[in-house]
């Protein structure tokens, strides 16, 4: 049996090359960054190294970021601190429905605190438009948050825009690019982004390890209480080697962005052709074209997502309904039910996301398998009779 992993925007695989550059931090290496000796300062510079790489890949400066325990953290610290430190000034946010929960539980956290939270409703695509941002933004607005790249449709939503109305307003404006970075351009100054979350796991860096970029100027207190690491913006002893392989696998997503998407576009599209010319009454979930490279998500009628996933598993083809956080739960996904999808409509959808080593043969073999897939559970729906 065939193994194909199609479950990237859950997690990707740790790149060779990363792991690579871990081994001697894991082996010989073992100094604390903050000591002054020479073990400590072999792990300080493998540090400021890693924070060049990922200042380089978004266009900001290496002061400008923070390394934190990955995308979570790093939104947690966002939201939670911009409370914090604007409470004076305002209690008024403004995000998106279809936000990861990474920053959706914390605003639900806030609401609770007596922050005001607005929740900008999507199109049928998922996206909000900038001037939906710039009619919700009032005299209390402290912090606009919305996410870059949407994590189950893979919608792009208009960042460059919005950061223009944000810097024209002096409101704060903060994106969860977890599923953008290493994946489309991204340039802080450029589009006038005031913080940026990225998370290594997302890229073939290793798990457990993120960064948070912060504009200079922007003081914001750390979740996390402790020793004066990262300039006293972030506690504890640094993960010296997976904020090395994160430096990697970030310096080597940017310099073959082209050359992946490229290959992931030809694999997308023939895994979407294959769908729909095999496959009747489905529904693309998503924008056709503004979307990302890998993203694939269908709302396969009569049948539930669960079922395909289950069917797909057996064949060894892994992939997803929704976020991995929320499988597991019966709950048809919040971004699908924002775009205006069916409760039922919504259970029966199947996310497929490639990486560039996915091969035509794997995509082949998963058609194959996602279509006797439907084929078997549409003949034991009780809604489907043709
Ligand atoms: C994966 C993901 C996160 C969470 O990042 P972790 O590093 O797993 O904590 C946050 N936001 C988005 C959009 C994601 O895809």
């Amino acid at each position: 049996m065939m193994k194909v992993y199609l479950d990237n925007a859950a997690t990707t695989a740790l790149s060779k090359e990363a792991l690579e550059s871990m081994m001697p931090y894991l082996t010989q290496v073992h100094g604390n960054p903050s000591s002054f000796h020479s073990f400590g300062r072999n792990a300080r510079s493998a540090v400021e190294k890693a924070r060049e790489q990922v200042a380089n890949a978004i266009g900001a400066l290496p002061e400008e970021i923070i390394f934190t325990g990955g995308g979570t953290e790093s939104d947690n610290t966002v939201i939670m601190g911009t409370a914090q430190r604007l409470k004076d000034r305002g209690n008024h946010i403004i995000t998106t429905a279809v936000e990861h929960h990474a920053v959706l539980h914390p605003c639900e956290e806030l609401e609770k605190r007596g922050f005001e939270v607005t929740y900008l409703e999507v199109d049928e695509f998922g996206a909000v438009s900038p001037e939906q941002v710039e009619a919700a933004i009032k005299d209390n607005t402290i912090l606009v948050t919305i996410m870059f790249a949407n994590n189950e449709v893979g919608t792009i939503m208009p960042i460059a825009q919005i950061g223009e109305i944000c810097r024209k307003h002096n409101v704060w404006f903060h994106t969860d690019a977890v599923q953008a970075v290493g994946h489309v351009p991204v340039n802080v100054k450029e589009m006038n982004i005031d913080m940026l979350s990225l998370s290594a796991h997302k890229f073939h860096g290793p798990k457990g390890i993120g960064a948070l970029y912060v504009k200079k100027g922007i003081r914001l207190p750390s979740l996390i209480m402790g020793g004066a690491q990262e300039k006293n913006r972030r506690a504890g002893t640094e993960n010296v080697a997976a904020i090395v392989g994160m430096g990697t696998a970030i310096e080597l997503a940017v310099a073959n962005m082209e050359n992946s998407t490229q290959k992931m576009l030809t694999l997308r599209d023939r895994l979407m052709n294959g769908i729909e010319s095999r496959i009747s009454e489905v529904k693309l979930n998503g924008h056709r074209t503004n979307r990302l490279p890998n993203n694939v998500n269908y709302s396969i009628k009569y049948i539930e997502g669960e079922g395909i996933l289950l069917h797909l598993d057996l064949n060894g083809v892994a992939a997803s309904s929704g976020s991995a956080c929320t499988s597991g739960s019966l709950d048809p996904s919040h971004v699908l039910l924002a775009m205006g999808l069916t409760h039922e409509v919504a259970h029966g959808s199947v996310r497929l996301t490639l990486s560039e080593s996915n091969t035509e043969e794997e995509i082949d073999y998963a058609l194959n398998v996602l279509e006797k897939a439907v084929t078997t559970l549409r003949a034991m729906s009780p809604l489907y009779n043709k």
